[in-house]
């Protein structure tokens, strides 16, 4: 029996593994996928994530594979409006980081098992869970503790019944690694139109990650020509057809979604959910990669207290449910600020007027978002820029 078995090795599910391995409980790892793998994302690393990469010790690691970006253009309804960040993001192949994660848990001590996890249950001794390998048998394993970081589509939160439905018009992602672009530099670009968007991640001067977000029935429409309708996407929504004019898929095109996973809860029992399986945040807003970080690293802690205080176990899991729901309803709160910006061109203008004349207070915006500066005041802001003309 295992003291952890995670099921799921992205950030959430890695970073979780480094504090057990560090504390010398024995994890174990289940991933479906070999790895090094790809992930869907825009792959834009917020300063927050690589605060916590560098608690981790991967920075040293990581920064030669990372572009740094100093902030972000937003372009929609007319207006334009650049925002720096105080402290550097990095533009960075999910391929690298993901892989290198993996590879530190398992140089600390954690154990890896290539399967996809199909169940899980709990009784008197702990949780099981039912496993398949490649090969197609299943297997069962047995742990003290589960971690759920198995993403949006997390099974361990749909097993454990903490899953809710999505509701609504639904959003997809496509896109990939481009080349071929012009004039690039250390800024994320977003170019915004209603509940669509279309993100630039720059790895360098002609190459970045490119994500179009787009409406289900959009999807439908074009599922035929999908790089086609990104590259008139592109040119429609930058405005400037010739930095696009030349752009090419390099790699794997990437279509994901819907975009939303959302639960009722975040702990079952010795069960705790992680990273987006514990709750997804609109991508627009980059929050994801920190935000599974920080969750892996604090289910981990909660599990180590947990482990070597039983008397107070109980309380340590709840706290970590309280902390990190309250956590995800103020930074979704902050990706909602951010978004109602561009929902409409008078809300837009206003906005861009009011970052123009308080370039201060629209920093504390970003910087809460970017995990490098506090929530709270940053929310009681948002609403202003949003609202005081
Ligand atoms: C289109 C898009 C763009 C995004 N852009 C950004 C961005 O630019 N910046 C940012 O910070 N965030 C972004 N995000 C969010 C970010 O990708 C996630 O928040 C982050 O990957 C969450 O990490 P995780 O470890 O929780 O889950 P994941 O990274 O999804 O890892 C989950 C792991 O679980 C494994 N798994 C799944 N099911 C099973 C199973 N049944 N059994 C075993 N293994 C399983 C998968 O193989 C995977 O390795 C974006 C998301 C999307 C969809």
């Amino acid at each position: 029996m295992f003291d952890v078995v995670i099921a799921g090795g992205g950030p959430a599910g890695s970073a979780a593994a480094m504090a057990l391995a560090d504390s010398g409980l024995e994890t174990l790892i289940v991933d479906k996928s070999q790895f090094p793998r790809n992930k869907a994302c825009g792959e834009y690393v917020s300063a927050g994530g690589v605060e916590q990469l560098r608690a981790l010790g991967l920075e040293s690691v990581l920064a030669p594979a990372a572009a740094p970006l100093d902030g972000i253009r937003l372009s929609g309804n007319g207006v334009r409006v650049e925002l720096r960040f105080s402290q550097t993001g990095w533009a960075l192949p999910r391929f690298r980081l993901d892989d290198e994660m993996l590879r530190s848990a398992l140089s600390r001590g954690a154990a890896f098992l290539q399967a996809r996890v199909e169940d899980v249950s709990a009784d008197q001794i702990g949780s099981l869970l039912t496993v398949r390998e490649p090969s197609g048998e299943t297997r069962e394993v047995r742990a003290r503790f589960v971690i759920g970081a198995d993403g949006t589509n997390s099974v361990i939160a749909k097993k454990c019944g903490l899953s809710v439905q999505p509701r609504g018009e639904q959003r997809f992602a496509l896109g990939g690694h481009y080349g071929g672009l012009r004039d690039l530099d250390r800024f994320v670009e977003m170019f915004v139109e209603g509940r669509s968007y279309f993100a630039v991640n720059p790895f360098d001067a002609a190459h970045a990650n490119i994500m179009v977000i787009v409406r289900e029935k959009d999807l439908t429409a074009r599922k035929s020509d999908v790089d086609q309708f990104i590259r008139e996407r592109a040119r429609s929504l930058s405005g400037d057809a010739a930095r696009f004019a030349e752009a090419h898929l390099e790699g794997k095109r990437v279509a994901v979604g819907p975009l939303a996973h959302s639960t009722r809860a975040i702990t079952a029992g010795n069960i705790l959910l992680a990273g987006d399986a514990a709750g997804f945040i609109d991508p627009f807003t980059g929050q994801g990669v920190h935000l599974a970080l920080r969750s892996g690293t604090a289910a981990a802690q909660a599990i180590v207290t947990a482990i070597g205080a039983p008397s107070s176990g109980r309380a340590a899991i709840e706290n970590y449910a309280a902390d990190l729901s309250s956590e995800m309803r103020r930074r979704s709160k902050l990706a909602r600020i951010v978004r109602s910006f561009t929902g409409s061109a008078a809300l837009s203008k206003r906005a861009a007027r009011n970052v123009e004349r308080d370039p201060e207070r629209a920093q504390i915006l970003i910087d809460a978002i970017a995990g490098c500066g506090p929530v709270e005041p940053a929310l009681r802001l948002g609403n202003l820029l949003r609202l005081v003309a």
